[in-house]
């Protein structure tokens, strides 16, 4: 009680203060939420018309990783909710995401056999000045929650990239695949590891993703999946 006083809880959408009544969600965003539905490619999961088994982009591309799920549409409330997530010291959303992505998606990761749950690494000089890598997080609460371990310590990013925007989806690529590494600590370790989720916040072009599967199965894991929390709408 007094805790809650100090430091109320709050809605992961809004930021406004929840009543005792509200769980994570104010009444006013609970019904706003764009979850991704049943209509989804599958292969990268983000909202397709229908008709469609694959989105534009993935009937063309060939991929590292098998598939993946994302549980909400970034639209402009999940855009502002990820922000003050990242920057603005809202690490407590990390649990609300991580239990939304384990109710839709914990069976699926039982199903597939995963063996454990690798974040998406930031820049040690990135996570100097933020305090926290948001993958991480996310991982840890997806661990307690599924009784997978969440494994930090297997995928390292070496460089800062060069700003994305000026590059083409190839170049891109390349410089993102660069920029991961595995640990030379687990170099051999866990070579037996079959299937593992990678984990992050934001699913769009695919190309952070694809880059740490690339790595993953070229150190010999063979089926590499992906969970998040907001996915683009496809093109
Ligand atoms: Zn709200
Ligand atoms: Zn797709």
């Amino acid at each position: 009680m007094i805790l809650d006083m100090l430091y109320p809880r709050r809605c992961t959408v809004c930021d406004r203060v929840l009543s005792m009544q509200e769980q994570y969600y104010c009444k006013n965003c609970t019904g706003t939420l764009r979850y991704i539905g049943k209509e989804s490619c599958m292969k990268c999961g983000k909202p397709v018309d229908c008709q469609e088994e694959y989105c534009t982009d993935c009937k063309k591309k060939k991929t590292a990783f098998r598939s993946g799920h994302s549980v909400f549409l970034y639209d402009t409330s999940m855009r502002s909710s990820i922000s003050r997530f990242k920057y603005h010291g809202r690490q407590e959303y990390a649990a609300c995401y991580a239990r939304e992505m384990y109710i839709r998606y914990g069976g699926w990761m039982k199903e597939i056999q995963a063996e454990a749950l690798i974040p998406v690494p930031v820049h040690k000089e990135r996570y100097r000045v933020r305090g926290f890598n948001q993958a991480e997080l996310l991982a840890e609460h997806l661990s307690r929650l599924s009784g997978i371990p969440a494994r930090k310590d297997i995928l390292l990013r070496v460089k800062n990239t060069l700003p994305q925007k000026e590059l083409t989806d190839k170049e891109r690529l390349e410089n993102l695949c660069q920029a991961f590494q595995i640990t030379s600590l687990q170099e051999k370790l866990y070579k037996y590891w079959k299937c593992v989720i990678i984990i992050d916040d934001i699913y769009t072009t695919g190309s952070t993703v694809e880059a740490c599967s690339r790595v993953l199965k070229n150190w010999g894991v063979e089926e590499i999946y992906f969970l998040c929390v907001c996915t683009g709408q496809s093109d």
